[in-house]
């Protein structure tokens, strides 16, 4: 079978790296990098650690801070209008997902350095910016223009990720991994980069959630989101992807969340597929089978405290039908490796029900 590998951002992985950033603005020629940051990157002086070596480099008398979680088409824009008007020559993102998001759709050209503080989206390594419309729509965008020129993975900015956001985060990364091992797109780079991260985060997601402030943990997490990125950005996410859109603009379920909350009952459900490829790759992980190996996905969201059944998540059972329609978001959903429609969507959550 042929297959393709590609990703064009340079990348730094390691506690204390973020303070290499002016180094790498120097490399690119960049003398006014313009910083787009989390509030939380703010509040918790996670910047400092950036821009202290060379506070020359960067415009610090304002840094773009107004973006929601989930960003709006609209924080984008006023981002863009933001680094138009300041002339910045680079852009420097410090963030999670929302915050790198909005930063690598609004640079228009100009290079973005993006930072990670949190272990989950893996959004500096990919060319997708995720946003919600004014309908409420949300919706990953994807434009070969969105990739970072640099990524730089201190795990040091996430230890300050309180336990909710290490949970649903870290269950986005593993969704991330998940999903690249099964999409229909997945090729043996993509297999290897996923089974790389897999055992990484299941390792070390609980330790991170119960001790924040350990670094080891903090590290496989972040080591973790990355290799799973690396994966998916080249063999797509699928039907929990698909279905996590709808949760969170309906239920408000944190991203990663709204991907933990499908994926056991689709490891179930996917087992079968490629004649029984998922249960090779889960016995590759240590597991029995695939259904062992959704046990266990389905005990980690416990452990974490995230929902598991439609009670849990708020959904009530008259609006299967109508999320089930709005899951089937083209083109994760046709990704998954057993077709689906939104009957089986509708079957999926049903079984939820518990
Ligand atoms: P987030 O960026 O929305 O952050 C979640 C919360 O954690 C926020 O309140 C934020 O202020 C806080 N936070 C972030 N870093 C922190 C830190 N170091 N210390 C304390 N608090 C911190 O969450 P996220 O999961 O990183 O990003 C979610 C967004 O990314 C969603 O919109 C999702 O759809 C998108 N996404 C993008 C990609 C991609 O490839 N671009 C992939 C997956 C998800």
């Amino acid at each position: 079978m042929a297959w393709n590998y590609f990703n064009p951002v340079k990348i730094r992985f390691g506690p204390g790296t973020a303070a290499e950033t002016a180094e790498f603005l120097r490399e690119m020629g960049a003398k006014r990098a313009a910083l787009v940051a989390d509030p939380a990157a703010l509040r918790f002086g996670l910047i400092d650690a950036v821009t202290s070596p060379a506070p020359e480099l960067f415009i610090l008398d304002e840094i773009f801070a107004r973006m929601r979680p989930n960003p709006t088409v609209q924080n984008m824009m006023d981002c863009a209008a933001f680094l138009a008007r300041v002339r910045a020559d680079a852009v420097v993102a410090v963030g999670g997902g929302s915050a790198l998001d909005c930063a690598k759709a609004a640079a228009g050209g100009l290079p973005v350095i993006a930072l990670p503080t949190t272990a989950g989206t893996g959004s500096e390594a990919t060319c997708i910016s995720v946003l919600t419309d004014d309908a409420g729509t949300k919706m990953p965008r994807t434009d070969p223009s969105y990739f970072a020129k640099v990524a730089i993975v201190d795990p040091e900015l996430t230890l300050s990720v309180p336990p909710g956001v290490t949970a649903s985060t870290g269950m986005d990364a593993l969704s991330h991994a998940v999903e690249a091992l099964w999409s229909i797109h997945h090729s043996p780079a993509s297999d290897a980069l996923a089974l790389a991260a897999v055992p990484l985060i299941l390792q070390n997601l609980e330790k991170a959630y119960a001790n924040p402030g350990g670094l080891p943990a903090r590290c496989a997490m972040s080591e973790g989101s990355l290799l799973a990125a690396l994966a998916f950005s080249q063999a797509k996410t699928a039907a929990a992807h698909a279905c996590s859109f709808p949760l969170t603009a309906r239920c408000g379920l944190p991203h990663g969340t709204a991907c933990a909350f499908t994926l056991p009952a689709l490891c179930r459900l996917n087992a079968p597929a490629e004649e029984g490829r998922l249960h090779g790759i889960a016995r590759a992980l240590g597991f029995e089978d695939a259904f062992a190996f959704a046990d266990e996905l389905d005990r980690l969201n416990a452990a974490l405290g995230l929902p598991r059944t439609l009670q849990d998540a708020g959904i009530p059972l008259a609006d299967l039908p109508e999320l089930a329609l709005e899951c089937m978001v083209p083109p994760n959903m046709g990704n998954n490796p057993v077709p689906m429609d939104a009957g089986k969507v509708e079957g999926l959550f049903l079984g939820l029900n518990v």
